[in-house]
């Protein structure tokens, strides 16, 4: 398989078995995610346990992302569950989440609103709803001015105005320590407001990377502060969408991608990427277009929601993916040297190396750039300078192998312990004769860190030639 992008599927009642999972896999899943805004914490750990089943069988690495709800606004309940709105309907909004009388709507964190008054708009349902505010003298009125049916607990935003929200929520902090406790490899942490709120959630998630979905306005406004506080950013164009207007989505989009690539962070392009999926075996002309688009915009990973978790093609959503990213692949824009990229405020000494490691590469025509990593980060590192080489990545961290599944262009590996450099460079050059990736005689690029096993920074890049000692080159 080349493909360079990775494929972040979630997964749900669709795919809710070992073949089911199993199937993703072989299709080219890189990343499970479990959507914790639904599902019992028993349904995600038994996921998470066929994930690392099926990785076994295919020998492969997936990594499991666990996607925590945030403090997501939502309406509260109806009775017999849901209520039709009119166009110019009244209705009375109130603060909760409790089940609502006739004419009132209950919603969530109402009263951390800041500022809200007569013709400020509310938008329900991904904003296939709006109310308009009419007065907030005797309590928050306001009229219907897109009608439709809204079900209990359905989202609702506050387009442009400023909310109060907590960082973690009592069901987060219950989520993430299951989430911990299970093994997952990697937190998205939704609704986040700036670096304040990574910073909470990293206090809970431990050394687990944290990824920061960017869906309110006021998180795109701290998107320097988020990027040096997260380990990646995903472009979350559902509430985003609400939030800032879709229209503005396409551009936005490029900005936040290559502002994370530039910062060294991984980018995830996310929703509605292959919607129509959900019902029907081919995708759209203009989500084809889309996905490429995400991949020209550099994007590291695109991901597909309901088209898996709940759709009737998961299997091929992935399989139509995979293909749209191969094909997209090929344009040769994707792989120009970036020469005046370099970034700087990461760790300036291994991007340094990095950033020549790719260069040798590129310079001699060599397709294989082997790296050793414990984190992780020397692997994010090349990926981010875009090779067209393969980075093939050596660990003995079981939880970064998976991990590193994540990464453009990375193909995780296996190592075990060596006590020399150079015995790690050898063992790493016969593994992949054994692999059958390069033949005895072939050059890879190496990169690694001296000494080894004492968190060394990358300082070393060597031009090797596999299957001769440390010799010649
Ligand atoms: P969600 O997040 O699917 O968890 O809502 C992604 C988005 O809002 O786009
Ligand atoms: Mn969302």
């Amino acid at each position: 398989m080349r493909r360079k992008t990775k494929i972040i599927a979630t997964l749900g009642p669709a795919v809710a078995s070992f073949d089911g999972i199993s199937r993703l896999v072989e299709a080219g899943m890189d990343v499970a995610r479990l959507n914790f805004s639904h599902g019992a914490h028993s349904d995600h750990a038994q996921h998470l346990e066929w994930v690392h089943a099926a990785c076994d069988k295919h020998g492969r690495s997936v990594a499991v992302l666990q996607d925590i709800q945030g403090p997501k606004i939502r309406v509260g309940t109806f009775p017999g569950s849901s209520i039709t709105l009119e166009a110019g309907d009244d209705v009375t909004l109130l603060p909760g989440e409790q089940e609502a009388a006739r004419g009132e709507i209950f919603i969530k964190y109402l009263d951390c609103v800041e500022n809200l008054g007569p013709g400020d708009i509310i938008e329900l349902l991904d904003g296939r709803i709006s109310l308009e505010v009419s007065s907030t003298d005797a309590g928050i009125r306001a009229t219907v001015i897109q009608g439709g049916k809204l079900r209990d607990r359905q989202g609702a935003a506050f387009p442009g105005l400023a909310v109060n929200l907590p960082a973690v929520t009592d069901k987060d902090r219950t989520d993430l320590l299951a989430g911990v406790e299970m093994g997952v490899d990697m937190v998205a942490a939704s609704f986040v407001s700036g670096a304040d709120d990574i910073r909470d959630v990293r206090e809970l998630a431990g050394d687990i990377p944290v990824i920061a979905k960017l869906e309110r306005t006021v998180a795109y406004r701290a998107l320097d502060e988020i990027i040096r506080e997260a380990d990646g950013v995903m472009v979350a164009r559902g509430d985003l969408g609400v939030e800032l207007s879709w229209a503005a989505l396409p551009r936005v989009q490029k900005d936040i991608i290559a502002r994370t690539n530039a910062g060294g962070k991984l980018s995830i392009t996310a929703t509605e990427m292959l919607e129509s999926m959900k019902e029907s075996h081919r995708p759209t002309r203009a989500e084809v277009t889309d996905v490429a688009n995400a991949v020209f915009d550099g994007t590291d990973a695109v991901m597909l929601s309901a088209e898996t978790a709940i759709g009737k093609y998961p299997i091929r959503s992935v399989e139509v993916m995979d293909v749209i990213c191969q094909e997209a692949e090929r344009s040769p824009e994707l792989h120009l040297l970036k020469e005046d990229m370099f970034i700087a405020h990461a760790a300036r000494f291994p991007s340094a190396i990095a950033k020549a490691a790719v260069e040798v590469t590129h310079n001699l025509g060599i397709p294989n750039l082997a790296c050793f990593t414990e984190s992780g980060s020397t692997a994010r590192l090349l990926s981010k300078y875009r090779p067209q080489a393969d980075i093939i990545a050596f660990t003995n961290n079981e939880p970064t192998f998976r991990r590193m599944a994540g990464f453009w262009g990375v193909r995780p590996r296996l190592i075990g312990r060596h006590d020399t450099t150079d015995d790690l460079i050898v063992a790493a050059g016969e593994a992949l004769i054994a692999e059958g990736v390069v033949e005895p005689g072939e050059h890879v690029v190496m990169v690694a860190g001296i000494p080894p096993n004492q968190g060394a920074q990358t300082n070393l890049v060597q031009i090797h030639r596999v299957g001769s000692g440390l010799k010649r080159t």
